[in-house]
């Protein structure tokens, strides 16, 4: 585009993470003429900067883990030795691939890719400054899908010398001696656990009363133990007062519940949460209504206050997913295309990579209960799986949540190994409404770590086969006949 110039499409989208970017090709195959305003670079934090550069500096850290530990499956490596700027380099190929492979397919399906700072001047109109100059864009419909970022502590700003939100750790060529994380939530735990995976010693200080809040207290036993296995220290009720010095001379004072502490510091990572990147972008000019926190208010068809601009993402607010983002993103775009849909999710799962990983989908049992069921939980441990001792991972479980009254899937929660790929068909249950004998009826693979969810099914039935359940044969003997065993259906 040329200097100064003004253009009318269809649709604006403003930002190209996996909300943006979803949603302009969703637009574009359904015929609008589109224009992705991102300022950094396509793929957004998701792809730059978070989920697929973090999952492999994780994938790369656990199989140094694995090698070093070989010697179990009698397997002894020598002289294992990381080359974290290699890592860096393969870890950046990925992204290049991935980032490129959205580049191209917006190319083949006619989304214009503008590079620039978007700013709403009217209800229907954004600017666009870039290096190239400034493009007036007047659109029938805008969506903002621009994200959030890292909120920062006083006094520690990030500068990517000592103190590190995750991007720019993901950056790091060489492990930080001591690697101070200050916030226990996902950011923190995952960052934590694979720099301790490449030779750091970390230190978690978490403000609340415990880590990875809000997760399935018997998962997040799970992690904590491995954390300990690994040597990461774990300060919770605690906040970090100053970190002063530089190299090896850093050291941080740190707030606990049993005094003060000091420890040394020679990286600090800042993972203290997100906020909406809601200023700047004029959104005032276009009518758009905002939350107390800045997130941008939308119904279920992600519209917001003004009937023409929608919304998507972090900047609607939590859970900051990648992959709501991205269901948003469709709908947003199908409701902009003229088609009559909603946001109808039941089941929103959600993963965390740590080591065992955490995945969770609907409602674990507190929630459950507060919601008003009678439930009925069981739980089926990876340790009673062939496949998981087969490859060496026996922590972890599997937990099912059902409804007492009619046997309705409410929720699973899985610490384990693979829990991220495993979680999935939690979700496809709960989204078509299946049963807990549902689950328990379907045939699944042998030996596959998925028969941990079939049998998770059985515990809550009373009669799993692969561990002891007291009072299975009782249970057996009084099973009513509409609530099958698992290997018949009732006739
Ligand atoms: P978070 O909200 O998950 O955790 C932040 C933690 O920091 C909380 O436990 C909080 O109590 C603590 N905290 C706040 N102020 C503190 C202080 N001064 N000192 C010590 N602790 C303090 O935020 P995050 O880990 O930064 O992640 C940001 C968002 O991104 C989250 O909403 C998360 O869900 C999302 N995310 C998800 C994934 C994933 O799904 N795998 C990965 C990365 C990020």
């Amino acid at each position: 585009m040329s200097p100064s110039n003004t253009k009318t499409v269809d649709s604006v989208v403003i930002g190209a993470g996996p909300g943006g970017y979803v949603a302009a090709i969703r637009l574009a195959q359904l015929g609008h003429s589109v224009v992705c305003v991102e300022r950094e670079a396509i793929g957004g934090v998701c792809l730059n900067w978070g989920c697929i550069p973090s999952k492999a500096m994780i994938a790369a850290s656990s199989l140094v883990e694995s090698i070093q530990h070989a010697d179990v499956m009698g397997i002894t490596a020598k002289d294992v030795s990381v080359d974290m700027g290699k890592m860096k380099d393969w870890k950046d190929g990925i992204v290049k691939r991935l980032t490129g492979g959205i580049g191209e397919l917006f190319k083949r399906y006619g989304v214009t890719s503008l590079k620039g700072d978007a700013v709403f001047t009217g209800p229907d109109t954004v600017q666009v400054k870039s290096s190239d100059g400034t493009t007036t864009l007047k659109a029938k419909q805008i969506l903002v899908a621009t994200g959030a970022s890292t909120v920062q502590l006083p006094g520690m700003t990030v500068d990517g010398k000592r103190f590190f939100s995750a991007k720019e750790a993901l950056e790091l060529t060489e492990p930080p001696e001591h690697f101070l994380v200050i916030g226990g939530g996902i950011v923190g735990c995952e960052i934590g656990t694979y720099m301790a995976k490449l030779g750091s010693k970390v230190t978690i200080v978490e403000l609340g009363e415990g880590i990875l809040a809000g997760n399935d207290p018997d998962c997040i036993k799970v992690v904590q133990r491995n954390m300990k296995k690994r040597k990461i220290d774990v300060l919770v009720k605690s906040k970090v007062k100053s970190v002063t010095g530089s190299g090896k001379n850093a050291e941080a004072v740190i707030e606990t519940p049993k005094g003060e502490k000091k420890i040394p510091a020679s990286a600090v990572l800042v993972a203290v949460g997100f906020s909406p990147n809601t200023k700047g972008l004029g959104l005032e000019k276009a009518n758009v209504k905002l939350d107390e926190r800045g997130h941008v208010l939308v119904d279920d068809q992600c519209r917001t206050s003004n009937k023409n601009v929608f919304a998507i993402g972090d900047v609607i607010g939590p859970p900051y997913l990648a992959h709501k983002a991205s269901k948003e993103g469709m709908v947003a775009a199908e409701v902009m295309a003229g088609k009559d849909v909603t946001l109808d999710v039941k089941a929103m799962p959600g993963a965390i990579f740590t080591d065992p990983e955490i995945a969770t989908v609907g409602l674990d049992e507190a929630a459950a209960k507060a919601a008003g069921h009678e439930v009925k939980v069981g739980s089926f441990p990876f340790a009673a799986n062939g496949r998981a001792l087969a490859g060496s991972h026996p922590d972890g479980f599997v937990k099912m949540v059902g409804d007492a009254q009619d046997d309705t899937l409410l929720g699973v929660q899985i610490v384990g190994y693979d829990a991220s790929n495993l979680i999935s068909e939690g979700a496809l249950a709960i989204e078509m409404g299946a049963t807990v004998s549902d689950v328990g009826l379907t045939v699944h693979p042998h030996p596959t770590l998925g028969e941990t969810f079939m049998e998770a099914a059985h515990v809550v039935e009373g009669h799993a086969i692969h561990i002891f359940v007291p009072g299975a044969a009782q249970t057996a003997k009084k099973a009513n006949p509409k609530s099958a065993p698992n290997s018949a259906t009732a006739r």
